[in-house]
């Protein structure tokens, strides 16, 4: 019964887990920011928690240092298909201000999971990143139709 009703609500919305492997934190409160009345994402039925186990899109933001290496590995395998990876800002695309020789940051994220999609800046405005998990939703949603077929 519990399990029937988990599948309705989830049929009807999407998860994003955010991880943050390493950042300064500004991109995590321009995300912040997407609660707001101004943004408000769960109006497009989209929630943001950091349960991988539940998440149809995992946004990484930072430049992945030593300690995330394998952990952003482990959350990867956690997460159900359609597993869609949105890096948002500079660090995890590029290490940004984080990448200098010597250093022990270790993006692109991409070496060590698939990414979807990617909004770079430091930090990327809400509206960029809002438009971003918009623009891949339908993927989620026609994956997590294929597989209720
Ligand atoms: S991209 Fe810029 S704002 Fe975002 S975590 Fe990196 S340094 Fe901070």
């Amino acid at each position: 019964m519990f399990k029937s009703l988990k599948d309705i609500v989830r049929k009807s919305s999407i998860h994003v887990c955010i991880v943050n492997c390493g950042g300064c934190n500004g991109c995590d409160v321009e995300l912040v920011a997407l609660y707001s009345p101004r943004y408000d994402i769960e109006q497009y039925g989209i929630y943001i928690h950091n349960n991988p186990r539940e998440a149809d899109v995992i946004l990484v933001t930072g430049a992945v240092t030593e300690q995330w290496v394998d952990k952003i590995k482990r959350i990867y395998i956690k997460a159900p298909e359609p597993k869609i990876v949105l890096c948002v800002g500079n660090c995890p695309i590029s290490g940004d201000v984080f990448n200098q020789e010597g250093g022990t940051v270790h993006a692109p994220v991409s070496d060590f999971i698939p990414v979807a999609a990617e909004v770079s800046g430091c930090p990327p405005r809400p509206s960029e990143i809002l438009n971003a998990v918009l623009t891949i939703v339908p993927n989620a949603i026609a994956s997590r139709g294929r597989e209720k077929k």
